[in-house]
């Protein structure tokens, strides 16, 4: 099923993403659909505030079907074209829709989809984005050439990316893992998880007895 998804007003790592910014500039997410979402720049699960099943869902299936039925069931998955690759190349968000749509809503598990869009007037001659480690391009611009600048045919693209994710689960502001319990800090309430909580109020001791040293 697609869904939408809890966000974080700031992201988790604020580091990241002025680094990120400053080569892509604003970050400001923005809701297109049901679970679909649009943003500058990539890592999008950063603002997501629930539990990140996975960035790779179908990769981690094939994993699992290749523990449990070998590596051919876990290669004809992953090249059955009808899957929805978990990141691609696309014209538009309705044109994913219209061709993944389907499956993803049929899905017992819970997606959601990040798309990025590129124009080409922002390509700079020198290099700029390219199709290579982007995932499949299901579009109908054929592009002839590997740097968008150079297709001036072509205005624009969008990458998109699935992420399996489980909106009942909160999430831990360190680890991103799932989140069991709720803390009060100087800085405010966190959501944090066991092994975190742990980690944390060892480095609370420790501070402690710097203290009274
Ligand atoms: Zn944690």
């Amino acid at each position: 099923m697609i869904v939408d998804v809890p966000l974080r007003a700031k992201p988790l790592d604020p580091h990241l993403q002025e680094v990120l910014g400053e080569i892509y500039g604003s970050h400001e997410v923005q809701r297109l659909r049901k679970g679909f979402y649009i943003k500058r720049g990539w890592a999008f699960d950063d603002y997501i505030d629930c539990v990140v099943i996975s960035e790779w869902p179908s990769q981690d299936v094939a994993e699992d079907m290749k523990k449990e039925f070998g590596l051919e069931k876990a290669l004809n998955y992953l090249c059955d074209e009808n899957r929805a690759p978990d990141y691609g190349v696309c014209d538009s968000p309705e044109q994913f829709y219209r061709k993944y749509g389907k499956q993803l809503v049929n899905d017992v598990r819970q997606y959601c989809v990040c798309f990025c869009e590129i124009r080409r007037e922002d390509q700079s001659e020198w290099g700029g984005w390219r199709y290579h480690k982007w995932g499949p391009y299901i579009g109908t611009q054929k592009p002839q050439h590997e740097y968008l600048y150079d297709d001036k045919h072509i205005e624009k693209v969008y990458t998109w990316h699935i992420y399996q994710v489980d909106i009942n689960k909160e999430r831990c502001v360190r680890c991103k893992k799932e989140a069991r319990h709720e803390r009060e800090f100087a800085e405010g309430t966190f959501k944090i998880c066991t092994d975190c909580l742990y980690f944390f109020t060892q480095q609370l001791r420790k501070e402690k007895r710097k203290k009274v040293k």
